[in-house]
């Protein structure tokens, strides 16, 4: 079954500018933005511009360009928000929900960085 990408998914329509968002990072492919709803101190979404349903599918389909500025904006974000365990901070989780099982709400894909404070033990 293809990826089928909704153009009115809530952060397409950031994308779009026709949402505010609290923009912690953009680059050519990538934004950064504050959580609406924090569940940490920290708590940062990093979405390609792509239209990307899920990781794999961003994995598989976005150009070598577009995953590399991802990854190295996932590693700046990381660091404007003090969080990186080698570098001083006292670490973060990355954690990106996909489809039904994953239980995932905003069909774009985005990757949670949370932060700030000890985090649960992993729990499926
Ligand atoms: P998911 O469950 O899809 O992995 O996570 C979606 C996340 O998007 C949730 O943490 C939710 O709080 C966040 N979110 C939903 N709508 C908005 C919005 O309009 N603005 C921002 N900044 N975050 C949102």
């Amino acid at each position: 079954m293809p990826y089928a990408y909704d153009p009115q998914n809530i952060f397409a329509r950031i994308l779009r500018g026709e949402i505010p968002n609290k923009t912690v990072l953009e680059t050519p492919h990538t934004l950064a933005f504050h959580d609406i709803a924090p569940q940490a101190p920290v708590h940062v979404l990093v979405i390609p511009k792509g239209p990307y349903v899920t990781y794999d599918h961003f994995a598989r389909d976005a150009s070598d360009a577009e995953i590399v500025d991802f990854h190295r904006a996932v590693a700046q974000v990381c660091a404007m928000t003090g969080v990186q365990p080698g570098e001083g901070g006292e670490g973060f989780r990355a954690i990106t929900n996909a489809g039904a099982h994953g239980v995932q709400e905003v069909p774009h894909f985005h990757l949670h960085i949370l932060g700030g404070r000890m985090m649960g033990r992993m729990v499926a």
